[in-house]
């Protein structure tokens, strides 16, 4: 009796080290991906077509994790707003859902970029490049500039219905400090006011029906040859699906792979 009291307690014993060995392995195992984290310099973007959920994943990543974002898309827009001489330009292509010429894209994109090149924050350029030329550039100038930092491309991937249904039902908040973005199918946005700042929520005029058909059209030409650039420079592009998922899972999974 005595030797199987012994035996059931060593065998106690043994599992204890035991899980005591794999809790010290696990905790390493995070600690690694953390230092890994810390380490790395990334420059993410996003592969999608309008509407995948690129901004919100990119105001996730800036608001849970403390990345930087530039969203051409968002820029493109403030300047509209403040009516520059830039804004008057941009808002000719942006109103027909045509991009807006690589040259002056570029310019814009460069200046914020090297203008952040000393930054320890991770970096998510939302919405560039959009066109094999603004790959191409972007590519060297991470090479020549912030050679510090990993080019990572992620593609949200999802059918072109379900996305068509996202942008046709978007509702977003003008104001400029809040830029809140909702759905028409969410009932506490019934009276048409955004929950955040009470402004009055507005259709983008690139969400109407015919210009999101133009948005695809050029969405879809371009992407072939922005992968086929992707691939000329050896960068793999890493998938993410986003389809039928919320926006709290998408950012789960995102942060999955860092
Ligand atoms: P987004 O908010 O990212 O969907 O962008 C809105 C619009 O801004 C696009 O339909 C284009 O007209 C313009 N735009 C944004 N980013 C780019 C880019 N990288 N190249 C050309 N045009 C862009």
């Amino acid at each position: 009796m005595q030797t199987i009291t012994k035996i059931v307690t060593n065998i106690f014993i043994f599992c204890l080290i035991l899980l005591s060995g794999c809790s010290n392995f696990i905790n390493n195992s995070k600690e690694v991906k953390n230092n890994m984290l810390k380490n790395k310099k990334f420059i993410f973007t996003f592969l999608s077509a309008p509407g995948a959920g690129k901004g919100t994943l990119a105001q996730q990543a800036a608001s849970k994790l403390n990345f930087i974002v530039l969203s051409t898309g968002d820029l493109f827009r403030q300047h509209i707003a403040n009516n520059t001489t830039i804004g008057q330009e941009l808002k000719k292509y942006m109103d027909k859902g045509e991009l807006v010429p690589d040259d002056l894209v570029i310019s814009m994109v460069k200046e914020w970029l090297l203008s952040v090149k000393d930054t320890d924050r991770q970096i998510i350029l939302d919405g560039f490049p959009r066109t094999d030329v603004q790959a191409q550039k972007l590519i060297t100038l991470i090479k020549n500039n912030l050679p510090e930092h990993n080019f990572r491309v992620v593609k949200l991937e999802i059918s072109k219905g379900e996305i068509t249904n996202r942008l046709v039902n978007r509702r977003v908040c003008p104001n400029k400090s809040c830029q809140a973005v909702y759905n028409t199918s969410m009932p506490e946005i019934a009276a048409g006011k955004c929950l955040k700042c009470s402004s009055v929520l507005i259709q983008r005029n690139d969400d109407k029906p015919e210009v999101i058909s133009q948005r695809f059209d050029v969405y879809y030409k371009n992407e072939d040859e922005l992968i086929k650039a992707y691939q000329d420079s050896g960068i793999n592009i890493e998938i993410l699906s986003v389809s039928q998922k919320t926006p709290d899972q998408i950012f789960e999974e995102f942060k999955a792979i860092l």
